[in-house]
């Protein structure tokens, strides 16, 4: 059964979709999802689905009556439990059987807005995952950005935000159009994709405006002089290339020399800074210091089996 065929605002989301979808300032290969509401349903992306080739199919339609109950409903104070009876709600208020929708779907629901577009984009992110979060947003967007401290996401960051938008409410007597996710991303919600486009415009210009420096990346390896990539990297091809043969590029700039530097520079980066990096990158890298071409090798040659390990 379909629900939304020839329905026009389900064409405008899987427009907007895919227009954040493909632009890389937006979307580095996943993460994010769109929605959109109206009184009974809702339809928000499902896992698996990407935005930048999705479809009337990549949406999950959910029932709005069952998802409001869960708002003001009482879970289980263990973490474990409590995610698997929220995931069993969601599934249950689920109308599209077979599809999984996002874990974000909650807060879609409770921003009363048509559209919400809810992504990761890197500009955003600079200054999200950055030490200052909070202070530089506040001097950037004023003293109303709805900022939201960094809780794992699951329940608890939605209740989190549920909090936040009522306050927001109670404050300024409107429903805020867009919030702040430290360590984690933006929502933007508007009943019309035009102004979603312009929100994310505006926000975007912000950004790049108060950026200073811009670290263009290179493919050179490393910037001046010494080793060179040609040098080593079929070998490390190689190496992690178990059955298929994986491809490797090098990406160079001021900030990955400074990293490359030394060990102690590596300190800083040796977590993960956004939940993408942990997605697409996992949590945990490999740092070789070697100084020539044959200590470089040796020392990969013994880390890069030791880390598929553990
Ligand atoms: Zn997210």
């Amino acid at each position: 059964m379909k629900y939304f065929s020839k329905m026009k605002e389900i064409e405008q989301l899987i427009e907007i979709s895919q227009f954040y979808g493909k632009d890389s300032r937006f979307v580095i290969a996943g993460g994010g999802n769109t929605s959109y509401k109206n009184q009974e349903r809702i339809w928000v992306k499902a896992s698996g689905s990407s935005l930048a080739t999705i479809t009337e199919d990549g949406f999950a339609v959910l029932d709005r009556e069952k998802l409001n109950l869960m708002s003001v409903k009482v879970y289980s104070t263990d973490t474990t439990e409590r995610e698997e009876q929220v995931k069993n709600d969601l599934a249950d208020a689920t109308i599209t059987k077979g599809k999984r929708p996002s874990v974000e779907t909650s807060m879609h629901n409770v921003i009363d807005y048509a559209f919400v577009v809810h992504l990761h984009p890197t500009a955003v992110n600079g200054l999200m995952c950055a030490q200052n979060a909070e202070t530089d947003l506040m001097k950037l967007f004023g003293e109303k950005a709805l900022y939201v401290e960094y809780t794992d996401p699951g329940y608890v960051l939605f209740k989190k935000v549920d909090d936040k938008i009522k306050a927001f409410r109670a404050k300024y007597n409107e429903e805020p159009n867009v919030i702040w996710l430290k360590n984690h991303g933006i929502f933007v919600a508007a009943d019309t994709i035009e102004e979603i486009k312009n929100i994310y415009s505006e926000i975007l210009s912000t950004l790049s405006e108060s950026v200073t420096t811009n670290h263009h990346l290179t493919e050179e390896f490393p910037l001046e002089g010494g080793l060179r990539g040609v040098e080593i990297l079929p070998a490390i091809r190689m190496m992690l290339s178990a059955n298929v043969l994986k491809t490797i590029k090098v990406r160079n700039n001021e900030l990955v020399k400074y990293f490359s530097e030394s060990p102690e520079n590596q300190r800083d980066i040796a977590r993960p800074f956004t939940p993408d990096a942990i997605v697409y990158c996992k949590s945990n890298y490999i740092f070789l210091n070697g100084e020539t071409p044959e200590a470089i090798l040796e020392e990969a040659g013994k880390t890069i089996p030791v880390f598929k390990m553990q």
